[in-house]
C-alpha cells in the first residue's frame, strides 16, 4: 500500500491482503522502534513460501540446516497483522520498504514499470511521485544488500546456537546505529 490518494484510495488494500511481506534489518528495526515484542514477525522456511530476493538465515534443528526468512505476520484472514478495519495501513509511516516499492520496478531502461500480474486499478504517476518510487526502490536495494551481509555473518558465526528470536536480536543490534537515518 502507498498511500491514501491515488489507486489506493479506492482499491481495497488488495496488495496487503494477497503478499507475504518480506522484512530486511532495516525494516524489523523501523517497525520495532514503534511496535513492541516480535509477535509481528512470521519466520517461514524455505519453500514454504515463494523465495524473495534476499539471502536466508540459518538455524540448525535436529542435526540439520534450515533456511528461513523473515516476514511480516499474517491475521486469522491470512491479511497482513497491520492492516486496519478500513484498509488502512496501521503502521504507515514505518511500514516495510516494499510496500513503498509496490508495484513498480525498474526496467533495463530505467523507467517505472508494473510488476507481472500488479493488482492496482491503473496509476497515473507524478513528477514527485515517479521520485519517490525511483529512491525507494534504491533504497530497498541497499537494504537487501545490507540485510544479505548480516545473514552471512549470522549463518557463518551464530547459527549453530542460534534460535529465530536470537537472530532477530542480532540483527536489531547491528541496525540500531541506523534507525534515525532509515525512514
Ligand atoms: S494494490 Fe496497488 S492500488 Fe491497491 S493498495 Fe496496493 S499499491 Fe495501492
Ligand atoms: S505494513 Fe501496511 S502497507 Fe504493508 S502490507 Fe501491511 S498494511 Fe499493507
Amino acid at each position: 500500500m502507498v498511500g491514501l490518494f491515488g489507486p489506493c484510495s479506492h482499491c481495497n488494500a488488495k496488495c496487503c491482503k494477497h503478499y507475504a511481506v518480506h522484512l530486511t534489518a532495516v525494516d524489523i528495526a523501523r517497525l520495532h522502534a514503534r511496535v513492541k515484542g516480535f509477535e509481528w514477525i512470521r519466520a517461514l522456511k524455505e519453500g514454504s513460501v515463494k523465495k524473495p530476493p534476499a539471502q536466508a538465515f540459518f538455524i540448525f534443528e535436529n542435526g540439520r540446516i534450515d533456511e528461513y526468512y523473515l516476514f511480516l505476520e499474517r491475521n486469522e484472514k491470512e491479511e497482513c497483522v497491520f492492516l486496519g478495519k478500513q484498509n488502512e495501513c496501521l503502521v504507515y509511516n514505518a511500514r516495510p520498504r516494499v510496500c513503498r516499492v509496490y508495484p513498480f520496478i525498474e526496467n533495463e531502461q530505467g523507467k517505472l514499470e508494473c510488476k507481472q500480474g500488479c493488482r492496482c486499478p491503473e496509476w497515473k504517476l507524478s513528477e514527485k511521485e515517479e521520485k519517490e518510487f525511483h529512491e525507494n526502490i534504491e533504497k530497498h536495494q541497499q537494504e537487501l544488500d545490507e540485510h544479505g551481509k548480516m545473514c552471512r555473518e549470522w549463518n557463518a558465526t551464530k547459527a549453530k546456537k542460534g534460535s529465530v528470536k536470537k537472530f532477530v536480536e542480532f540483527l536489531l543490534k547491528r541496525t540500531k546505529y541506523k534507525i534515525l537515518s532509515c525512514v
